[in-house]
C-alpha cells in the first residue's frame, strides 16, 4: 500500500470513529472493518483495495463524509460581511435592553445568536439554559457540546454556522417558551433569517419547527424532510438536549444531517 493510500485510510478510520463517539453506531460498521484491516494488515489491504477500486464497499454503504468538499469556502457570497455585521447589530440594537415580555427580570443576559452573519447554514434552538444566560452565547452547555460534534460531523464548524434561538431570554427552570413570549421575540428571529439569507435552516426541537413553520404538528411528523419557509430548505430536528436523554435518536439527527450536507453540496455545485 502506498504511503498516500495509508494516509487517506487513516483519516478515513478516524472519522468514522468520530462518529461512532457521537453516538452513530452503526454508520459504516462494514466499510469501518474493511479499513480497520486495510491500515492494520498489508494482506487484508489487499481486500479493501479490490473492494474499494471495484467500489463495492462504496455502494453498498456510501461513507457520506467521501462526498464532502473539504477544501471548499463556506463563504462564497458576494455580499460585503460587514453589510450583514451592521444589519444584524441593528437588529440587536433594535431588541435594545427587551422589555417585551414578562421574562426579562430573571435574564441575566439576552442571548441574540452567534456564528458567521453570512451563515449558509442556520441552526435554531428553543431559547438560552443556564450557561446560556450566564455567558450571553447559545448553546454553550451540554447540549451545546452535543450540538458543535453534530455540526462538525458534517464538516462545518461552528464559526461557518450561525446559531440562535426561538426566544432570546431564558425561561424558568429551562421551561417550554410561551405563546406571548413567542410572539413577542420571533419578530427578531424573522429579522436575523432575512438579513443573514441561509440556504438551509435546521430547527432544533419542536419550538423552533412550530413556531417557523407555524404549526401545531408534532415533531416526529415534522422532522426528516425538507420543509418550506418563505422560499428557504428547512429541516426540523430532535434538539440535541433531547438526545442527551435519548441517545437512540441520534440515529435520526445523522440521517437528517446527511439530508442537509446534501442540500448544501447542491448548493455548491449549482
Ligand atoms: N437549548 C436551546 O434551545 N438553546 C440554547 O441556546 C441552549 C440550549
Amino acid at each position: 500500500m502506498t504511503d498516500l493510500k495509508r494516509f487517506y485510510l487513516e483519516q478515513l478510520k478516524a472519522r468514522l470513529e468520530y462518529y461512532q463517539e457521537i453516538g452513530i453506531e452503526n454508520l459504516s460498521r462494514q466499510v469501518l472493518a474493511i479499513l480497520r484491516q486495510g491500515v492494520c494488515a498489508d494482506s487484508a489491504s489487499q481486500g479493501f483495495s479490490s473492494q474499494f477500486e471495484s467500489g463495492q464497499a462504496v455502494k453498498e454503504q456510501p461513507p457520506d463524509f467521501v462526498e464532502v468538499p473539504l477544501t471548499r469556502s463556506m463563504f462564497e457570497s458576494n455580499l460585503d460581511q460587514s453589510t450583514h455585521d451592521t444589519n444584524l447589530e441593528e437588529i440587536r440594537k433594535d431588541l435594545g435592553d427587551c422589555r417585551r415580555c414578562k421574562l426579562w427580570p430573571s435574564r441575566n443576559h439576552i442571548v441574540f445568536g452567534s456564528g458567521n452573519p453570512r451563515a449558509r447554514l442556520v441552526f435554531v434552538g428553543e431559547g438560552p439554559g443556564a450557561d446560556e444566560d450566564m455567558q450571553g452565547l447559545p448553546f454553550v452547555g451540554k447540549a451545546g457540546q452535543l450540538l458543535t460534534k453534530i455540526i462538525e460531523s458534517i464538516n462545518l464548524s461552528r464559526e461557518e454556522v450561525y446559531i440562535c434561538n426561538v426566544i432570546k431570554c431564558r425561561p424558568p427552570n429551562n421551561r417550554f417558551p410561551e405563546k406571548d413570549e413567542i410572539a413577542a421575540c420571533s419578530p427578531f428571529l424573522v429579522r436575523q433569517l432575512e438579513i443573514i439569507k441561509p440556504k438551509v435552516i435546521c430547527c432544533l426541537g419542536a419550538a423552533a419547527a412550530q413556531t417557523l413553520l407555524n404549526t401545531k404538528a408534532p415533531i416526529g411528523a415534522l422532522r426528516g424532510r425538507f420543509r418550506d419557509y418563505r422560499g428557504t430548505q428547512l429541516m426540523v430536528t430532535y434538539h440535541p438536549a433531547y438526545l442527551l436523554r435519548n441517545p437512540s435518536a441520534k440515529r435520526e439527527v445523522w440521517e437528517d444531517m446527511k439530508k442537509i450536507r446534501e442540500a448544501l453540496n447542491r448548493e455548491d455545485r449549482a
